[in-house]
């Protein structure tokens, strides 16, 4: 295989370490005769992978015991209509920190269930810096105030979480969770789909501090309901064994690096690698996001003009570089480089942005 290097923004990239020990395990997981998909999910060789993934989340993210960790269908995207349908109950009010287009989604679904206030938005800066949050107005009876740490397609993400006080903080974390290391107790509820930084599409990982679980209405369809699936351990139907098995390569890969606070110097090195290209290039390119709020996960970025950007893209595509075309709604330039991509890839994107600049600057 010529020299690839994946870029893409969801799904991303796996740690090829990981891509391998699955290959290798596909047809025979671990001698059984039979290959993780196509046993039952009660059998003991599932359950102990399903338990050891729950138990390295609690470890890696350093959950206090009072946390239940969920493996659940249905994307991050489900969440956004399954924390409201929980937690936005009659009466209720939900805040929502607006701050790009799926925190907008979430925002969205929830108006459809209840009551709900935007108590910050970033529409003003078009969606390119985080709005501010250390000084946000919460009334104390308020459901929830839901928040967007990594807004994945234009490239802005939380350097510090507000403080709801009494008030649950509901965060989707879907593009940088296990990025960097996080104070847990803060948060009432994380939810990640695991296709960006954890591994493949088919599972979201739902985090609950479990005080939250008795203002679940009991007349919710079961499946929906948080009570539910901690009372049936992510096991009330058949769970996405697949990439639940692969969830927990990937975890256990952090831990080969040294944890989350490792991963997270290698994130910081690699963005701060491609974003130096773009702020010494003079102008030849620019990031898209205040500089306040740039993504550690999604850097992105425009050229010269739009002859040139098609240009830059028709080459990298040709040079084996994925993924490197922004999102359909941002247009432009955009480079994901979550935890499975390589120091070494992000040198040779940033080499090679460098030598294109000297051919056509
Ligand atoms: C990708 C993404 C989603 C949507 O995830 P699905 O699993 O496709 O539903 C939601 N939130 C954020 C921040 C994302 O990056």
């Amino acid at each position: 295989m010529a020299n690839i290097y994946n870029f893409n923004a969801g799904p991303g990239a796996l740690p090829a370490e990981v891509l391998q020990e699955a290959q290798e395990e596909l047809r025979n997981y671990q001698g059984i005769g039979a290959s993780i998909l196509e046993i039952s999910h009660r059998s003991k060789a599932y359950e102990s992978i399903h338990h050891e993934a729950k138990q390295l989340i609690k470890e890696l993210m350093g959950l206090p015991s009072d946390y239940e960790v969920l493996f659940l269908h249905g994307g991050a995207s489900l969440q956004f209509s399954m924390v409201p349908i929980n937690f936005l109950t009659e009466g209720k009010v939900a805040g929502y920190i607006h701050c790009g287009t799926w925190s907008g989604k979430a925002w969205q679904e929830a108006q459809k269930i209840g009551q709900t206030l935007v108590l910050a938005s970033g529409e003003k800066q078009s969606f390119k810096q985080m709005p501010e949050l250390s000084n946000l107005n919460i009334p104390k009876e308020m459901a929830y105030v839901h928040l967007t740490s990594n807004e994945t397609i234009d490239g802005i993400q939380c350097r510090s979480f507000p403080d709801t006080g009494h008030v649950p903080l509901v965060v989707d974390m879907s593009s940088d969770i296990f990025s960097r290391p996080i104070e847990a107790s803060r948060f009432s509820l994380i939810y990640a789909g695991a296709q960006k930084n954890l591994g493949p599409a088919g599972v979201t990982i739902v985090i609950v501090r479990r005080s939250l679980l008795a203002r679940i209405p009991e007349t919710i369809p079961d499946i929906l309901s948080y009570h539910t699936q901690v009372k049936h351990h992510s096991l009330y139907n058949t769970p996405p064994v697949f990439s639940v098995y692969m969830v927990n390569l990937v975890l256990k890969w952090i831990v080969n690096q040294g944890g989350v606070q490792s991963v997270a110097v290698r994130n910081q090195q690699k963005a701060d690698l491609l974003y130096q290209v773009l702020d010494n290039s003079g102008g030849f390119y620019k990031g898209l996001a205040y500089k306040d709020s740039r993504s550690m996960m999604n850097i992105t970025f425009c050229a010269s003009s739009s002859e040139i950007e098609n240009k830059l893209l028709a080459e990298l595509e040709q040079e084996g570089f994925l993924g490197l075309k922004g999102h359909r709604d941002a247009g432009h330039l955009r480079a994901s480089i979550y935890n499975g991509v390589p120091y070494e890839h992000c040198k040779a994107l940033a080499d090679f942005l460098t030598e294109f600049q000297k051919r056509n600057g």
